[in-house]
């Protein structure tokens, strides 16, 4: 499904947060790398799709009501076996159902386990007066606490997406620190000036969060992602 289509059906639906799988889908077509994502509506077909996709897998719940899904028990990350698959599909739709019991549950996402890498934020809102804005940061505590972020307008130029990556206060992190492998500074200016590229491109798009990106020291990859439409 292109791009259109997908924002198309969220619309005759009524929707405007599109599902992780949906967000996923857009994304990969603009280019930019993510974990991707099906949905398995039974523990059967969570199995049948993670052997598809080869183990380790992720699995996470898939509903338009839920915003923070591992908050309420909604992922289930590392999952080496079929038996494995199908207990946390169980698992995470109970977990929901328990915390969220309004959530409307479409069933859960299966996705490849990423191997691990550098967290890092990277996301876009819309300021009456500026418009779309990009804003960049390192993932978790980092970012909620200390709100250690950069932001720019876009669309960003090649020097913005650099001078972004450098003027967080955690940039050691991404050069690597400890014998920690540095990040793939290059590839993350490339995420960013793709991101900016592709709202540019979709004005229709509202708001977006990938968060985290896993940054390696060879590429970078959207773990999760996250799109609001107008
Ligand atoms: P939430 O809705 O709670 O933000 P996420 O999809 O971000 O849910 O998952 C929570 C955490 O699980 C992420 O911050 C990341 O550390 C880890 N994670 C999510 N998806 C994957 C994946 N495909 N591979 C490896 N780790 C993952
Ligand atoms: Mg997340």
């Amino acid at each position: 499904m292109s791009i259109a289509d997908v924002i198309d059906r969220a619309k005759k639906e009524d929707r405007s947060v599109l599902t992780e799988i949906e967000s996923k889908q857009i994304l990969e077509e603009a280019g930019i790398p993510t974990t991707t994502a099906r949905l398995a509506r039974t523990a059967e077909d969570a199995a049948k799709a993670a052997t598809e996709f080869g183990y380790p897998v992720v699995l996470k719940i898939v509903s338009p009501d839920v915003t923070h899904k591992s908050d309420i028990g909604g992922v289930r990350l590392g999952l080496d076996s079929p038996e494995a698959v199908a207990a946390a599909f169980q698992e995470i739709t109970d977990a929901v159902k328990e915390r969220q019991p309004d959530a409307r549950i479409e069933g859960v996402a299966v996705q490849s386990m990423a191997r691990p890498g550098i967290e890092v934020i990277i996301g876009m809102s819309k300021d009456p007066q500026f418009g779309p804005v990009l804003m960049f940061g390192l993932g978790g505590i980092l970012v909620e606490v200390l709100k250690d972020v950069a932001f720019r307008i876009v669309p960003l130029e090649p020097r913005d997406a650099r001078q972004m990556v450098r003027e967080i206060k955690g940039f050691p992190v991404l050069e690597g620190f400890r014998g920690q492998e540095p990040a793939d500074l290059e590839a993350i200016e490339k995420l960013l000036l793709k991101v900016s590229a592709f709202v540019e491109a979709h004005p229709e798009i509202e708001e977006l969060d990938l968060n985290p990106v896993f940054a390696y020291s060879d590429g970078a990859l959207a773990v999760d992602a996250r799109i609001v439409v107008g």
